[in-house]
């Protein structure tokens, strides 16, 4: 039996180990045969994959780190008006990163004789960012836009939410959805191309941490009672504390709040986006991975005949922009207003650009087979 490298990585203490593991779990059984196995949890023995993890412990500084992370990408926050140096410095942040509404040619161009595949992130890149995560519903024509989409190209939802609650958002079956950042996906249950039953693409990599973050979820609701605006939100794979409706003033400690509990449990990891705080497993899965995933799945592990797209608006979706720079393959378009440091090729500045974006795609697509089909 082949053993294959995996890397875990500790983001508290900066570790990174890497453990081999046999090809019959993990990677190998979900890459190397993930449609012939369909329908079926994967699942790994964290004996096998996780060797004693040495972390050390949240300081205060890094607290502070996080709550001013969170203010910088606060959405909502009113900002000054720029100086001269901040209008040169977002030119020169447009220039490195255009409008994939301007680039818009030399995207199609590159996907000529190619198969695009299409990722989009939920939460800020298909709605907007609402004050009450429950409500961030999308709009019937983003939704129609992402519909026609799939019709075209195999398209992806890829949150940091549950992957039941994005798929009560966006309620369309013919799309895959990888939820709790990548570490929970499935398949379609409806295709256009192939009439037949789809058998859905299942893998959850990290079920073995179920009862861990059930049981960190219901410390967190306890211990954050006390902070007026705090939600805490089972992602089934990870937990999110939500600072969205929470006063700036108490962000801090509610930062704390979230610490204390934590270290408790050094088998999790945090991780900080947009107005929230993620409590996951250490084991490195993230929405790279499940771009890398998925792309498997779909048979493209080593080809060139695909050009994968994602966007996405968060710190998070880093990972998968990363993934395509490494690949050297495909585009990452980054959703955002403000400049900021990014490994997405392309920028769009909210939501209604995405929905441009999807209709510009579909309107190319059914153009280039008209005229296909007069040749
Ligand atoms: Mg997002």
């Amino acid at each position: 039996m082949t053993k294959q490298n995996v890397v875990l990585s500790d983001v508290k203490s900066g570790l990174a180990i890497t453990v081999a593991v046999s090809n019959s779990s993990l990677f190998s059984a979900a890459v190397q045969k993930p449609l012939t196995a369909p329908g079926g949890y994967i699942t790994i023995s964290r004996s096998k994959l996780l060797k004693k993890l040495e972390t050390g412990g949240v300081t205060e500084g890094r607290i502070n780190a996080w709550v001013e992370s969170m203010r910088a990408s606060s959405p909502t926050r009113i900002r000054p008006t720029p100086s001269s140096t901040q209008n040169r410095d977002e030119g020169s942040w447009m220039l490195k990163h255009p409008s994939a509404l301007n680039m818009f040619e030399e995207i199609t161009n590159a996907s000529k004789g190619k198969q695009i595949v299409m990722f989009l992130d939920y939460d800020g890149t298909l709605s907007p960012i609402v004050e009450d995560p429950d409500r961030a519903f999308m709009s019937e024509s983003m939704r129609r836009a992402v519909k026609d989409v799939a019709k075209y190209f195999p398209t992806a939802i890829v949150s940091g939410r549950c992957r039941d609650k994005v798929y009560s958002f966006v309620r369309l079956a013919e799309l895959y959805y990888a939820g709790s950042h990548g570490m929970d996906i499935k398949g379609p249950t409806k295709s256009y191309r192939n009439k037949k039953r789809n058998q859905p693409v299942l893998f959850q990599p990290a079920n073995e941490f179920l009862p861990m973050i059930d049981e960190v979820y219901k410390a967190l609701l306890e211990k954050t009672k006390s902070t007026p605006g705090a939600k805490v939100e089972n992602n089934r794979f990870c937990v999110s504390v939500h600072f969205r409706c929470v006063d700036e003033k108490s962000w801090t400690e509610l930062a704390e709040q979230v610490r204390s509990v934590l270290k408790e449990y050094p088998k999790l990891r945090l991780t900080q986006g947009r107005k929230v705080l993620e409590i996951r497993p250490t084991i490195k899965w993230d929405k790279g991975k499940a771009l890398e995933f998925l792309l498997e799945s779909l048979g493209f592990a080593n080809c060139n005949n695909v050009l994968p797209l994602y966007i996405g608006d968060d710190r998070t979706d880093e990972d998968a922009f990363k993934v395509l720079r490494n690949r050297g393959q495909g585009f990452g378009i980054l959703v955002s207003k403000v400049a900021k440091e990014t490994k997405a090729s392309y920028t769009l500045q909210e939501p209604s650009e995405v929905m441009d974006f999807l209709h510009r795609l579909v309107e190319w697509k059914r153009m280039s087979a008209r005229g296909h089909s007069r040749v």
